[in-house]
């Protein structure tokens, strides 16, 4: 069939993008849907971008790829201790490499959890994850010297914890910059798509993460609730223009690419407004008597004073004026080198919580064997805590307004399925996204209201089109998965998907005499051929960095 062109928004909404198209600001993106076919696109579980777009990469579940975050800790020692940062050697047999086995020339820019770049039957410029002074970040190395002026990401997310507390840039600055990235990023791929030859071409634009993270306030009051007096004229404007020059980028590329080129547009989540409550999972396992706190009488013990300080916001602002700055990074650098969890009785606890993100929330079972102090024996009283934590979500209820808290709540292994699998927690709850899972088991309040330090937060609904010469014209389709893309890809370009890909060709955007002349192959043995290229591992210096970036982006506490 024909070539493929595949441009992914990371975190494109179309809460956001159809409101435009309505006001016509998104010509070419409104060309794409209106000849093509067109539907929301439901996530992993959680619906975050190293879990989405891994799911994406391999065609398969978290549970055969075990990624779920961009964090790699020990299941089973609390989750006290971070052990480094997920990256692309997690992933076997990726898309790239299955498509570059097959013969085609694959051409991959910029999709997140690429790095190190591996060889491919065509080039690789690696994505989020790749240290900003990765010596490698292309495939082959020397396509790096051709890129003009290339950056990976914005810059104040790599400014790390400093711009949290301090130094938060302009919204103005961080648009200008959201932007100067975006542009470069075109401008690059433009080159390529025009330069070389390729079957595969993809690349994936993330400052519509971004912008979507720093300014849902303002695309709400300017896209959803027709308040656009509320945001700066300035900030307006600029959010106007961004989406529109990303449109005319979008149309350069789909031009670029040639009337015979099937194109898609994708995103591996969508967006909405940031939790505004607190959920303190520990506290309400507590109260179920599942989890047992540790008695703190020791006033030298930082974690009696972090419990009394608690959540009081008086004391907390009384603490904040007598301690510097400095003392107050001491003794925050000191809490943590005591772990988290550190006021739990590990002996007298069955369940405990487990943050996964934000509104998806994580409960493990204290098993023995497993967890260093682990209490509950037997495959049957795990079974029963299971079906009593199941059934209790059922009766959680908010104090404050007695609606339900958890949407859905599920055994790991009826959303997962693969060797990784039991190294997720036993119980994931999905909140209504208004809760922010924590940890704390300070104050005695489950829901307390929380303050966001931004206004957006991922949602499970990202968004899908796809036009072509052999696509059908449908609008809004139900029932796409972002598991459905990898197999609908390989369709797309000839190839058999193999078995052990979890999800299905999206069949109903093909014309049905295009899918009668070419009935879909599977592949059962997919020989994995893959490898990092040379020995390319995070270094110290680059652990700490990535750190950062991902504190800035609010994913570690
Ligand atoms: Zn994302």
């Amino acid at each position: 069939m024909s070539k493929l062109l595949v441009i992914g928004l990371d975190g494109g909404s179309f809460d956001i993008l159809l409101p435009l198209v309505d006001q016509n600001q998104l010509p070419h993106i409104a060309t794409l849907l209106r000849e093509g076919s067109w539907g929301r696109l439901e996530s992993t579980i959680p619906p975050f971008t190293a879990a989405a777009w891994s799911t994406f990469a391999t065609g398969r579940n978290p549970g055969q790829h075990g990624i779920l975050s961009f964090e790699k800790r020990n299941p089973y020692q609390y989750h006290s201790q971070l052990e480094g940062y997920v990256d692309g050697r997690q992933l076997t047999d990726t898309l790239w490499e299955i498509i570059s086995r097959a013969g085609k020339r694959v051409i991959v820019v910029n999709v997140p959890v690429t790095y190190p770049p591996r060889p491919v039957n065509g080039l690789m410029v690696t994505g989020m994850m790749t240290p900003s002074n990765a010596a490698h970040f292309t495939y082959p190395p020397e396509l790096a010297a051709e890129l003009t002026d290339y950056r990976i990401d914005v810059d104040f997310i790599r400014a790390g914890d400093e711009f949290r507390k301090y130094k938060l840039p302009s919204k103005r600055e961080m648009l200008a910059e959201i932007q100067a990235v975006t542009t470069i990023r075109s401008q690059n791929c433009l080159r390529l798509i025009k330069e070389q030859s390729w079957d595969f071409f993809m690349t994936v634009y993330t400052g519509t993460d971004r912008l979507c993270h720093f300014f849902w306030d303002d695309l709400t009051h300017l896209l959803l609730t027709n308040t656009p007096e509320q945001v700066d004229p300035q900030i307006r404007a600029g959010l106007l223009a961004y989406f529109k020059q990303l449109d005319v980028d979008i149309g350069a590329l789909i031009a670029a690419a040639g009337p015979d080129t099937t194109v898609m547009l994708m995103s591996d989540h969508g967006f909405g407004p940031s939790p505004t409550k607190r959920f303190y999972v520990n506290l309400w396992l507590e109260q179920l008597g599942l989890l047992q706190p540790k008695q703190l009488q020791s006033k030298a013990s930082l974690a009696y004073w972090r419990r009394r300080v608690g959540r009081n916001i008086w004391l907390k602002r009384l603490y904040r004026r007598l301690l510097s700055a400095e003392a107050q990074e001491q003794l925050s650098k000191s809490m943590q080198k005591e772990g988290v969890n550190s006021d739990i009785e590990w002996n007298d606890t069955r369940a405990y919580y487990v943050p996964i993100y934000f509104h998806v929330c994580g409960i493990e079972i204290n098993t023995s064997g497993k967890h260093r102090a682990g209490i509950v024996e037997t495959e049957a009283e795990y079974e029963m805590l299971r079906d009593h934590l199941l059934a209790a979500t059922i009766a959680l209820r908010d104090p404050q307004s007695n609606k339900p808290i958890v949407q859905q709540a599920y055994r790991r292994e009826s959303l997962y399925a693969g060797p990784y699998t039991e190294q997720f927690p036993d119980i994931i709850l999905v909140l209504d996204p208004d809760y922010i899972g924590m940890r704390s088991l300070a104050g005695s309040q489950l829901v307390e209201s929380h303050e966001p330090f931004r206004p957006g937060e991922h949602r499970a609904d990202g968004i899908f089109g796809v036009k072509g010469p052999g696509i059908t014209v449908q609008a809004d389709l139900p029932d796409l998965l972002l598991t459905d893309l990898p197999a609908t890809i390989l369709y797309l370009l000839d190839l058999p998907v193999p078995v052990s890909f979890d999800g299905r060709i999206l069949s109903e955007t093909v014309k049905p005499a295009i899918w009668q002349a070419n009935p879909p192959q599977s592949q059962s043995a997919v020989g994995s051929q893959s490898g990092a290229a040379g020995d390319i591992s995070y270094s110290a210096e680059e652990e700490v960095e990535l750190e950062q970036r991902l504190r800035s982006l609010g994913y570690l506490e």
